[in-house]
């Protein structure tokens, strides 16, 4: 049997890989093999694929066989392309070796750059480079970066916060530094950093208890289990579980010679993207650093230059653009940046270094975005021609556009408002909270319910956590590439970078900003849009989401595309009109209980509640009829046109009967009953499970009188609306029903006022009854109740309770645990459970349809506005979903991926 392949070449205008290997050679190893295809200059190396991971971690972190062999190929014809060799004294090679897995996962995971230094090779390196300063500087840099990675982490090694080999290998350079009396890493003299290898080398046998291994061999192997122990790594597990990336996936690790931006001024490096990813504007946007290497740009410790003249703002118009400092090879860039994204029809997050006049890619991937920049290069490029709708519109992830929904700093508050510092404008929104200065508070503070703003000189991956729990992120350094930057714009959260003027002492909690001196906990507001920092809470606006073209093409896309109906669930005449105004076509629910909370007809439908016969319950009851009458007319009106449906009364009654001693008293005087006898009363209604209780249609059923009035309000506010020439479109809906029969008694009712309502009126109009389908029962009996019934909704919200026979309620005693314990994948109540819950969904949606073919038939619990549920309910065949205004655009764009996503399967 022929070996299996573990290691894929790539360089000199060719590779063994190519993009579409992601899932073998992880993102990096396939983009980097695609541009070697593409002829793009890129510093020849080689994969080791993400099987080997596997491998490793299910054979007790052993390499198969096999592997070496391959590596050694590899690495031979590397050596030849390059004419140099690794460990040779005269003319050494040195590589990096980094991670990439199948979906990016930006800083969590390792890399060492500068394998293949050693006492032996350097000299060899002098003689080649005549540049001894810059050949100590990357040995120091290798020796940092080794001890850290190989020699602490990846042995499991985890010192207390401040005392990690790093650090103190940092902190022997910054006493350096103070020694020497200089400021700067690049004043240290060649005999400084001479020194300073010594140092280090001592310090790692003393912290670590063995050598820095001076065999390059060794290093390079110790380089490439670092990587892989690194997928296993703390801050990579928890950046799995946030982003859902499955553990069986592993990472690929690159080996690829090495090419240095930091010898002199002929050299720099950067990163780019090939459109601006926080605006979504077509054009190259980037950052550099002359005589740098990669890790200073991203590391956020120097804040870089703009790469051409375009991207200049206000803070760094008197820096230095590539576009000026290098044009020859800024456009040679350019042209790379044109190749790239016509290849790839995306935005592509690029890396590159000049090592002496010479560009060399490091990189390609699709870049991150955010919700609005993701929604203009989406349009944009469809209307450049480079992609069609479809792919536009699968461009944006529909919860992507949550942040165009998100709040911004209200402008005309912000003009008045305390400005304590400037920043870069790395996630846009506004937010407010208050400071806290680690990633651990952060996450505490917020799980004690605060809202909380991050504030770091700047963050590392460790952070990601606290990053997460936080409403935003606040750094001290750090440019639009920084990992904060990065980070936070993966996840649409508002964040500053680079705010120079802060000045934070870490151990006394406290900011000195401008001559004012910030605590912990005090608040702060960010307009992460323009990068703007103040003093104090100030109100957060809407988005403006009517003059943003490119969103409103995009939902023109997707509303040409899908082919399932979105309605909204809102109770309010300005709800829905909100909601109308995100492209609801209906309301598919109208919950009539939230309309009785207010005071004066609370008393009345108290009365209601505790009246002991019928005469007395219908004079109460009939005191709602105008109101709910006036109720019902806003919201037919503000959906003319188009179907609303209206639920009866749904809830426990003594949800309304909650009193205390003075309302008790009150209501006692209005009914002219003793306190004592109405308590008695009231205490009769207690229900042990009232979710489970005297609710739903059980309730007209026991008072048919509530119904009565009702369905009488509805009719009315229709004959008067019709009467005004308004079209409307009432649906009503029961609630709760089991059995056939509850469904048919109401349903009489409805129908028998219906018809009394038209001949007072003199007017005739139509309407649909129809059903909530929400008790497994109903499912299972959905042929008996298709017969009668005109549509469905489903009610997933009480059949997810019903179904698993968790109480909706008290759902939060156990479901941390069984997430955090793998025992269920997702909040079924969030996220519809297909496999349990969406089966009674689909017998549902099978029997009513096989009585009546054209059954209409919705979902109306809060799963309508969750993407992964509305693709569901497009594949079962439902007519529309129904979810709360805000979440309408999301429905919008979830039900066309539904639709793409069918058609990309041929169906
Ligand atoms: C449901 O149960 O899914 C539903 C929409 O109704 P409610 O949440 O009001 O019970
Ligand atoms: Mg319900």
């Amino acid at each position: 049997m022929a070996e299996k392949k573990y290691v894929y070449f790539f360089g000199a205008g060719k590779a063994e890989g190519n993009a579409e290997m992601k899932n073998l050679l992880g993102g990096k190893g396939a983009n980097l093999a695609e541009m070697s295809n593409l002829g793009i200059p890129v510093p020849p190396g080689f994969t080791i694929t993400t099987d080997v991971c596997t491998a490793f971690y299910e054979n007790n972190k052993n390499y198969p066989a096999g592997l070496e062999n391959q590596v050694n190929q590899a690495l031979a014809e590397v050596e030849k392309i390059m004419g140099m060799k690794f460990g040779d004294p005269a003319n050494p090679l040195l590589v990096s070796v980094r991670s990439g897995a199948r979906r990016s996962m930006p800083g969590m995971m390792e890399t060492v750059l500068n394998i293949g230094l050693t006492e032996k090779t350097i000299q060899g390196l002098i003689s080649k480079t005549k540049n001894e300063r810059f050949v100590y500087d990357a040995y120091r840099r290798l020796i940092t970066m080794y001890s850290d990675v190989v020699m602490e982490k990846a042995v499991g090694i985890e010192p207390a916060e401040g005392h990690g080999i790093r650090e103190l290998l940092e902190h022997e350079l910054e006493a350096m530094k103070k020694k020497r009396g200089i400021t700067y890493d690049t004043e240290l003299t060649t005999e400084d950093l001479k020194e300073l290898v010594k140092i280090y080398k001592a310090k790692i046998k003393e912290v670590l208890g063995k050598e820095f291994p001076d065999d390059p061999i060794a290093q390079l192997w110790g380089g490439v289990g670092a990587v892989f122990q690194s997928w296993n790594g703390k801050r990579a597990v928890s950046y799995r579980r946030i982003e859902g990336i499955p553990d069986e996936w592993g990472t690929a690790v690159n080996v690829q010679t090495m090419v240095f931006g930091n010898m002199g001024d002929t050299s720099a490096t950067g990163v780019a993207f090939t459109r601006n990813p926080a605006t979504g504007e077509n054009v190259f946007y980037g950052e550099w650093l002359s005589n740098a290497q990669g890790e200073d740009v991203v590391a956020g410790t120097r804040t870089p230059n703009p790469i051409n003249e375009i991207g200049k703002t206000e803070d760094t118009a008197k820096l230095m653009s590539l576009e000026t400092a290098m044009p020859k090879l800024y456009q040679q860039l350019h042209d790379i940046r044109d190749k790239l994204e016509l290849h790839y029809r995306d935005m592509q997050d690029i890396e590159f270094t000049i090592q002496e006049g010479r560009l060399w890619m490091l990189q390609t991937r699709v870049g991150k975005r955010n919700g609005p920049a993701a929604v203009k290069m989406a349009v944009d490029m469809c209307e450049e021609g480079l992609i069609s709708k479809e792919e536009a519109v699968m461009r944006v992830a529909p919860s992507q556009l949550d942040e165009l929904l998100h709040p911004m700093v209200d402008p005309e508050a912000e003009k008045k408002a305390k400005e304590l510092a400037k920043g870069l404008p790395a996630g846009p929104g506004g937010a407010f909270g208050q400071v806290v200065f680690t990633a651990d508070d952060a996450e505490t503070w917020a799980k004690a319910g605060k809202k909380v703003i991050l504030v770091r000189n700047e963050t590392s991956p460790e952070d990601v956590h606290g990053m997460h729990a936080a409403q935003a992120i606040l750094t001290a350094k750090g440019g639009m590439t920084s990992h904060a930057a990065l980070v936070a714009r993966g996840w649409g959260k508002c964040c500053i970078v680079g705010c120079s003027a802060l000045q934070i002492n870490l151990k006394a909690k406290e900011i000195h900003v401008n001559g004012q001196v910030l605590k912990e906990g005090d608040l702060i507001t960010l307009n992460g849009t323009k990068g703007r920092v103040y003093l104090g809470q100030l109100p957060l606006a809407q988005p403006d989401l009517e003059h943003n073209e490119a969103y409103l093409k995009l939902m023109e896309f997707a509303n040409e595309i899908r082919k399932i109906g979105v309605r909204t669930n809102a109770d309010r005449p300005a709800d829905a009109a909100k909601a109308r105004s995100f492209g609801a076509e209906g309301i598919g629910l109208c919950r009539t209980e939230h309309m009785f909370f207010d005071p004066e007809r609370i008393m009345a439908i108290r009365q209601m509640i505790v009246a002991e016969n019928e005469t007395d319950r219908r004079k109460a009851v009939m005191k709602l009829l105008p109101y709910q009458r006036d109720d019902f007319k806003g919201i037919l009106k503000a959906m003319a046109g188009l179907p609303v449906t209206i639920r009866l009364l749904d809830p426990p009654l003594h949800e309304f009967v909650n009193l205390d001693e003075k309302q008790l008293k009150e209501l006692a005087k209005e009914l002219g009953v003793p306190e004592n006898k109405l308590a008695v009363r009231i205490a009769g209604l207690h229900e042990l499970n009232p979710m489970l209780g005297h609710r739903g249609c059980r309730l007209g059923i026991a008072y048919p009188e509530i119904t009565e009035m009702q369905v009488r309000a509805i009719f009315e506010a229709t004959a008067e609306l019709t009467q005004e020439g308004v079209e409307v479109h009432p649906e009503v809906m029961i609630p709760l029903t089991g059995h056939v029969n509850e469904y048919k008694h109401q349903e009489a009712i409805t129908r028998k006022v219906a018809a009394k309502v038209m001949q007072e009126k003199g007017v005739k109009f139509d309407f649909l009854v129809g059903t909530m389908i929400e008790i497994p029962r109903a499912c299972v009996t959905a042929d008996e109740i298709g017969a009668v019934a005109e549509f469905f909704s489903f009610g997933t919200n009480d059949l997810t309770q019903t179904t698993f026979g968790f109480s909706r309620d008290d759902i939060g005693g156990f479901l941390p645990y069984y997430l955090a314990h793998n025992i269920l994948p997702a909040d079924p109540f969030q996220t519809l459970d297909q496999t349990g819950v969406g089966k009674l969904v689909e017998m549902g949606v099978q029997k009513g349809r096989s009585v009546r073919p054209d059954l209409k038939i919705g979902i109306c619990g809060e799963h309508g506005g969750d993407p992964e549920s509305v693709k569901f309910c497009h594949r079962v065949g439902m007519n529309y979903v129904s979810c709360s205004p805000f979440r309408v655009p999301i429905a919008i764009l979830a039900a066309a991926h539904a639709a793409v996503e069918d058609k990309l399967a041929g169906k």
